[in-house]
């Protein structure tokens, strides 16, 4: 399946939808996410179009890689999430839930979360 530009993240990127950012430059977008998990929710795009995290590692540029990886850091240092840690999750595809489909991180804090997943 190929990208979908119509997208949400791909409309809040356009500026045709708004959001609670938190910080952005030329490689990514950080926002609150709309329906928190956790004390602090936030949500990490990369500026362009991929649709999960194969299709970035895999056809990103190396800079586009970088920059969103050190995007990351910065959000973590202005929510002060460094201290007491958090938890970085990217949903791929039907199995792993992934409701949204432009490529985005979750940076999950401000408490102690618990196991990673329930057992099934
Ligand atoms: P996924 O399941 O794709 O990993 O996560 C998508 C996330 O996007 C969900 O946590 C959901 O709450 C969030 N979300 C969906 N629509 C919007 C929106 O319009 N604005 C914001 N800020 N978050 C959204």
């Amino acid at each position: 399946m190929s990208y979908d530009p119509n997208n949400i993240f791909a409309k809040i990127l356009r500026g045709e939808i708004p959001c609670k950012k938190i910080s952005e430059d030329e490689f990514y977008l950080a926002f609150h996410d709309i329906q928190p998990r956790a004390p602090i929710h936030a949500l990490v795009i990369p500026k362009s179009a991929y649709k999960d995290v194969y299709d970035f590692n895999q056809n990103a540029k190396n800079e586009e890689i970088i920059g969103f990886c050190k995007g990351i850091n910065q959000v973590t240092q202005l929510l002060n999430l460094n201290q007491d840690g958090f938890r970085l999750i990217s949903n791929s595809g039907v199995y792993g839930g992934q409701e949204v489909p432009h490529y985005h991180v979750h940076l999950l804090g401000g408490k102690k979360l618990g196991p990673m997943l329930f057992s099934s």
